[in-house]
C-alpha cells in the first residue's frame, strides 16, 4: 500500500495545464487567466467628485460655519458625463455631480448637505480640506500597470476588472473534458426499475457532477459490462477527453478487468492500493498523454478518491494554482475511534459554534452508505497512524461544500 501524499505526488507530476482559449469575461467566471492584463487608461482617468456638491478653492471656505457662511458665485452647472466649461477662480464655485471631472483650479468639493443656495449663489457652512471629496486620477490604478496576474482565478472581481479596463474577452485555460465510464454487469440506466440483483448506475452521476463542480466538463459516456470487449469500446470513446474516469472494477474480483483494458490502451498504468479509508483501490495512468483514473466502485470510495486525486489534477489542467481542499481546525463534539494504518476520511458536519468551529463525526460510515454523504459537509481526516481522537480534540477538518459558507440566518 502506498500512502495518500505519495499517491497524489506522483498524479500531480504528470499533470499539465491545457491550453488557452479566448471567451468573454462572463463565460471566464472561475476560470485561470493565462495572460497579464494590463491598464491601457489609469482609473480613475481623471480626476472627479465623490459627492454631489460644489467644486471650489478650499482657502475660499477657511473660517466657513453655519452661522458665517462663505458666499461664492455659482458660474455653472456640471453633471457627469460633462466636461468643465471654464476653471475655478477666487470666488467661484462650480454645481458638480457625483463623478464628474473636477474642474482645474478646483481644490476641493464640498457636500451639497453643507451648502445652501439661493439665485446663482452658494452659501458654504463648513471648511473643506484640500483634497477633499476628490478623487484622483489613478488613485486606484495607474496606465501600463498590471491589474491582474496570469494564473489569477476569474471571480466577479475580476470580471469589475476586465470591463474597467475595457477587455471584453480574455485568454483563459481551457476547460477539462472529462469522460466518465461505469462498470459493472450489475448496473442499470437510473430510469429504470431495477430487477433484483440490479443497481441504478450512481456513480456515473456522482462523478459527472463533481467533475462539474471542479469547473470541468463532463461527458457521460454510460455503463461498460463486465468485459475486456465492452469496457475496451467504451475506454477507447473515452479517449477523444481530455482525461479519463472510471468506477468499479479496479478491486480483485473475478471481473475486475478495468486494469487489464486500461493497460492495453496504455503503456504506463499504475495501479495502487491507496492507504487511505475510504477509497482503497485506485488505478492511474497517462494514455496517450491523457490522465485516466480508474476509481473504486464503492460510491463513497470514488467519491472520496475523487475530491483527493481527481480534484487537485482537474485544477492543475485547468491552470489553477491553487489546487488543494483547505483544512480547517474543528474542535470535536464527540470521541472518534478508527483503526490505524489508513488515512481515514469521516465524513462529518462541520458549524461554527460560538467560539470557533466545531465538527460532529456523522454515523454510518460504510463506504456504500450515501445519506451520509448527504448530511456531510466536511471529511474529518485522521492521519495513517492515528487510531482517532477525544471529544474537545482539534482536529483537521476538508469541507467539500461550498455551501458551508451559506447559513439560515445572517452571519454578524
Ligand atoms: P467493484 O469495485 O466493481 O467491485 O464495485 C464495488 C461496489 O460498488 C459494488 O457493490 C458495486 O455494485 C458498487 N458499484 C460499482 N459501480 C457502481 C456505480 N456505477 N454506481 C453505484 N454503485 C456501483
Ligand atoms: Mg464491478
Amino acid at each position: 500500500m502506498i500512502s495518500v501524499e505519495s499517491a497524489l505526488d506522483t498524479i500531480l507530476k504528470e499533470i499539465k495545464p491545457l491550453g488557452l482559449e479566448s471567451v468573454d469575461i462572463i463565460t471566464a467566471l472561475g476560470r485561470t487567466i493565462g495572460e497579464d492584463i494590463s491598464a491601457l487608461r489609469p482609473n480613475p482617468p481623471w480626476d472627479n467628485s465623490a459627492m454631489d456638491g460644489y467644486a471650489l478653492i478650499d482657502a475660499d471656505a477657511k473660517g466657513a460655519t453655519d452661522a458665517n457662511p462663505v458666499k461664492l458665485k455659482v458660474i455653472y452647472d456640471l453633471p457627469a458625463g460633462q466636461v468643465p466649461k471654464g476653471p475655478v477662480k477666487k470666488g467661484e464655485a462650480v454645481r458638480i455631480m457625483t463623478g464628474a471631472p473636477v474642474p482645474e483650479g478646483a481644490t476641493a468639493v464640498i457636500m451639497v448637505e453643507k451648502t445652501s443656495s439661493d439665485d446663482g449663489v452658494v452659501a458654504i457652512r463648513s471648511e473643506v480640506k484640500p483634497g477633499e471629496n476628490i478623487r484622483k486620477s489613478g488613485e486606484d490604478f495607474k496606465a501600463g500597470e498590471v491589474v491582474i496576474k496570469k494564473g489569477s482565478l476569474v471571480r466577479p472581481a475580476e470580471v469589475s476588472m476586465l470591463a474597467t479596463v475595457g477587455v471584453p474577452f480574455v485568454l483563459v485555460h481551457k476547460r477539462p473534458r472529462v469522460a466518465v465510464v461505469s462498470t459493472g454487469d450489475e448496473l442499470c440506466e437510473i430510469n429504470e426499475v431495477p430487477p433484483k440483483g440490479k443497481i441504478l448506475n450512481s456513480n456515473g452521476y456522482a462523478i459527472a457532477a463533481l467533475v462539474a463542480a471542479s469547473g470541468a466538463e463532463a461527458m457521460q459516456l454510460g455503463i461498460a459490462r463486465d468485459t475486456k470487449e465492452s469496457l475496451r469500446e467504451k475506454l477507447k470513446a473515452a479517449m477523444a477527453a481530455d482525461c479519463i474516469i472510471s468506477s468499479g472494477g479496479v478491486s480483485v474480483g473475478d471481473y475486475d478487468f478495468v486494469k487489464d483494458v486500461l493497460k492495453e490502451l496504455g503503456s504506463e498504468m499504475i495501479f495502487w492500493k491507496v492507504a487511505m479509508k475510504p477509497g482503497k483501490p485506485l488505478a492511474f495512468g497517462m494514455i496517450g498523454g491523457k490522465p485516466a483514473f480508474g476509481l473504486p466502485g464503492n460510491p463513497i470510495s470514488s467519491m472520496v478518491a475523487f475530491e483527493q486525486f481527481v480534484r487537485p489534477a482537474l485544477l492543475k489542467m485547468s491552470g489553477r494554482k491553487n489546487i488543494f481542499s483547505s483544512a480547517f481546525r474543528a474542535r470535536l463534539t464527540k470521541d472518534l475511534k478508527v483503526k490505524p494504518g489508513r488515512m481515514n476520511f469521516i465524513r462529518a458536519e462541520l458549524a461554527s459554534g460560538d467560539s470557533g468551529f466545531i465538527v460532529t463525526p456523522l454515523d454510518g460510515q460504510g463506504s456504500g452508505v450515501i445519506s451520509t454523504m448527504v448530511r456531510a459537509n466536511s471529511f474529518i481526516i485522521v492521519p495513517q497512524d492515528s487510531s482517532g481522537f477525544k471529544k474537545d480534540d482539534l482536529v483537521k477538518v476538508q469541507p467539500f461544500d461550498p455551501s458551508i459558507l451559506l447559513k439560515d440566518e445572517p452571519g454578524y
